[in-house]
């Protein structure tokens, strides 16, 4: 056993300080972005922001209005190939996601060859440092040379550089800093999510592979502090949540609230709408895709109700332009400078909740 002291970061525990700067506006600022993958030799440009493979979030009808403003979406792994010719989407935009099991692989197979049409595979499990999942993500490589391989979750530089040696072009990084994530209080394992970027940012840049900040980004802030701290992209999962294209039912619930009729005296009763949103690990998962949980393993999520939040199209707008903001705060002119432009002050308080409370 031992201890390593140096301290790590999450997001909260850090700001970014504002430089001086020439830029005019915001409205200058690009967030586009061009990568050429290592493997596949694949030239992708976009606006680097994904939806995370999750019920409620990768979906079809997400894939479809993300696309639109040029982001990205890793889909369920349960979807088939005629589910994704039928929606017509765009190829450069969406992936599909896989598991390491027989089943996943024959899915995966059968996927690519009636779709061929598809250029990203996510090779996603909870516990990326297994040998199991390297010697699939090698195998998965070496049948697909062209693919770009997304693999993970892992957090630190060692099992980065091992998996795109294996064959990865992006490394999925974040082990337990997510919004419906239980890993860390289940098994007290996990990494701060900033200095995970940092580490595996750096180690992947190294090779000329990329990675993908997932998990943990609660405002557009967190998501310019990910891009800050190196990520390539940043992948949002409790952000989408919650909107009409995750295709979750609205749950109304009638409360009686503190105000009271003033004719009748009677409490008024107000309505909110909510949505049900669980980690992919977690019971209901286990439920709806596995029948249930395995008796060896326990629950790794939570199921919450958040509030429904309509079309998706405004969260989007609203990421990119607190992302375009925080450009303008340091000089950077595109989203490509942000990280070199990026200097993070370690901070005790975030921001003032005295309204909140
Ligand atoms: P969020 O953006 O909601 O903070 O994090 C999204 C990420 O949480 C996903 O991309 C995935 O990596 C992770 N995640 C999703 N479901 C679960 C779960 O049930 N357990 C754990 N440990 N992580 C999850």
């Amino acid at each position: 056993m031992r201890i390593e002291s140096g301290k790590k970061y999450d997001f909260s525990d850090v700001l970014i300080r504002p430089k001086r700067s020439y830029l005019p506006s915001r409205k200058k600022v690009t967030l586009e972005r061009e990568y050429k993958f290592m493997h596949s030799k694949h030239v992708w440009q976009g606006i680097p922001i994904m939806a995370a493979n999750m019920d409620g979030v990768g979906t079809l009808k997400m894939a479809k209005s993300l696309e639109e403003h040029l982001l990205f979406t890793c889909l369920v792994k349960n979807y088939q190939y005629k589910d994704l010719k039928e929606h017509s989407l765009n190829p450069e935009y969406f992936s599909i996601s896989t598991g390491i099991g027989q089943q996943d692989l024959k899915r995966l197979e059968e996927n690519l060859s009636k779709y061929p049409e598809i250029k990203f595979i996510t090779i996603d499990v909870a516990n990326g440092y297994s040998e199991a999942f390297g010697d699939f993500v090698e195998n998965i490589r070496g049948k697909y040379p062209d693919k770009t391989i997304i693999a993970g979750n892992v957090v630190t530089s060692d099992m980065t550089q091992e998996l795109i040696l294996r064959g990865a072009d992006i490394v999925k990084v974040g082990i337990g800093p997510g919004s419906v994530c239980t890993t860390r209080i289940q098994t007290g394992v996990g990494y701060p999510q900033l200095s995970a970027i940092m580490e595996c940012a750096d180690a992947a840049h190294g090779l000329g592979a990329h990675i993908i900040a997932d998990g943990g980004c609660t405002s557009p802030g967190d998501v310019a502090k990910a891009f800050g701290a190196g990520a390539d992209f940043v992948m949002l999962g409790g952000m989408l949540a919650g909107h009409d294209e995750g295709g979750g039912d609205i749950i109304t619930e009638t409360y009686t609230s503190s105000r009271v009729d003033n004719e009748s005296k009677e409490p008024i009763y107000e309505t909110k709408q909510f949505v049900e949103f669980y980690g992919m690990s977690s019971d209901t998962a286990m439920d709806k895709h596995h029948g249930g949980m395995a008796n060896y393993r326990s629950s790794e999520g939570r199921t919450v109700k958040i509030p429904y939040r309509g079309k998706v199209e405004s969260m989007v707008l609203n990421i990119l332009g607190g992302l375009r903001s925080t450009c303008t705060y340091v000089g950077a002119r595109r989203l490509k400078d942000l990280s070199k432009c990026t200097s993070f002050i370690t901070v005790s308080k975030q921001y003032n909740d005295v309204f909140e409370k």
